[in-house]
């Protein structure tokens, strides 16, 4: 690491001990944090980071982001850390990549402020891991687009300014060929936000169904090319995949040294419990199990800054490190025995938030299919 990151992580580390970790449980308990806390992070600099300075960002690279999602989720702060990142690492690279230069000077300095918040509904109650079935639709009337359909599991559903939509502009070719993504703003007659969903973690964390009813948008709400929907989603599932990646290794470390110490302190049948050959191998197991995903996620690191991460290896990284985060805190939160159960110690919050990375991003499955055409083409 540079010294330059170093410093940078540091003032993460600080500010997420600061400002975030005091009142994270009582933000669980609401089931949301509140708005504020994006202008907040705004300006402290945490958002957007790697966008560049004309567009009111701080020009650093993709590292500098991660050392962001890192530092949240080692702090077990995963119900902030992760709508950071759709915001910063999906939604703000979106436009930067695929956006025209109004809508980047329109939208990309207010999100890097926080004043703008971003949210991407692809999924609908019909079509998660398959988005070829998207019914949403976005017809064409005179200069404008009526969008009409329904999204559900929205990240920032609650708070999000503006969202990307994904809807069918062309129902006679299939869906990869027929889909283009809208900027809608939240304010547009027509939008409305369904309920903020209860899960079983990241509760922190808003997570909407979203409603289109006769939203009337201007062509120049679209991003990147009309039915070319698919070839921006393509090409930013890379960098999804792998903050995802980097995300649970740096949750599973987090989760790790708070079970170090517990084990120490922690005594059965008069020693404390790391003396128990049990806990030795699984300390043993869990540290090689991170060590071996660390120097993975590394070499994905350098290969993405050098434009050559592929799909099959970003993959890879998503269903190799999530199921490693998963396994860990599974045997972190058994070695609590029944505090590990109890609210009141962060291994049962590491555990129930690590179950959804499995998941959302392209589930564990859908990685293992995108891995398998490479292996057997
Ligand atoms: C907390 C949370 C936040 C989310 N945030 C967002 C967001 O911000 N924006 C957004 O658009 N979406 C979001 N999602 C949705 C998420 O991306 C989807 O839930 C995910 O893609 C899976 O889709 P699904 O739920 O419809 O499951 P399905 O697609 O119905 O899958 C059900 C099961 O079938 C399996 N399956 C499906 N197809 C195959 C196949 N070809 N081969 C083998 N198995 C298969 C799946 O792996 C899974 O086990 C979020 C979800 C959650 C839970």
């Amino acid at each position: 690491m540079s010294e330059e990151l170093e410093l940078f992580r540091e003032n993460v580390r600080r500010f997420v001990e600061a400002e975030v970790i005091p009142d994270y449980e009582q933000w669980e308990k609401d089931e949301i944090f509140p708005r504020e806390l994006w202008n907040k992070v705004g300006e402290q600099g945490l958002l957007c980071v790697d966008i560049p300075e004309n567009y009111g960002g701080f020009g650093t690279d993709f590292l500098f982001s991660m050392v962001i999602q890192e530092q949240f989720a080692r702090a077990n702060c995963g119900a902030v850390g992760g709508p950071m990142a759709v915001h910063s690492d999906i939604v703000a690279h979106y436009v930067l990549n695929h956006g025209s230069e109004e809508q980047k000077q329109h939208y990309l300095p207010r999100m890097v402020s926080g004043e703008c918040v971003g949210a991407v509904a692809m999924t609908e109650p019909g079509a998660g891991s398959d988005l070829q079935g998207v019914r949403t639709t976005a017809k064409k009337d005179g200069e404008e687009y009526v969008i009409n359909g329904s999204k559900t599991f929205i990240t920032n559903g609650q708070h999000c300014d503006m969202v990307i939509v994904v809807a069918r502009t062309n129902m006679d070719v299939p869906g990869s060929r027929g889909t283009t993504l809208f900027m809608v703003d939240t304010t547009t007659p027509g939008f409305q936000r369904g309920r903020n969903l209860e899960k079983i973690g990241l509760h922190a964390s808003d997570t909407s169904e979203m409603f289109f009813e006769d939203v009337r948008v201007p062509a120049s709400a679209i991003l990147g090319e009309l039915d070319k929907g698919f070839v921006v989603l393509m090409g930013e599932l890379q960098r999804e995949r792998l903050a995802l990646a980097i995300g649970g290794v740096a949750a599973a470390e987090g989760v790790l040294a708070e079970t170090v110490e517990y084990v120490k302190e922690r005594k059965a049948f008069g020693a404390p419990i790391a003396e128990l050959q049990n806990t030795k191998f699984k300390m043993a197991e869990v540290a090689t199990d991170i060590r071996i995903h660390r120097s993975f996620v590394e070499e994905c690191k350098r290969l993405f800054m050098a434009g050559e991460l592929d799909a099959a290896t970003a993959s890879m990284a998503k269903v190799s490190c999530t199921e490693m985060q998963g396994r860990v805190a599974d045997t972190c939160l058994q070695l609590h025995g029944g505090y590990g159960f109890m609210r009141e110690y962060g291994v049962s919050r590491a555990y129930v938030d690590a179950r959804v990375q499995r998941i959302y991003g392209g589930t564990s499955e859908i990685m293992k299919e995108l891995i398998s055409r490479s292996v057997l083409a």
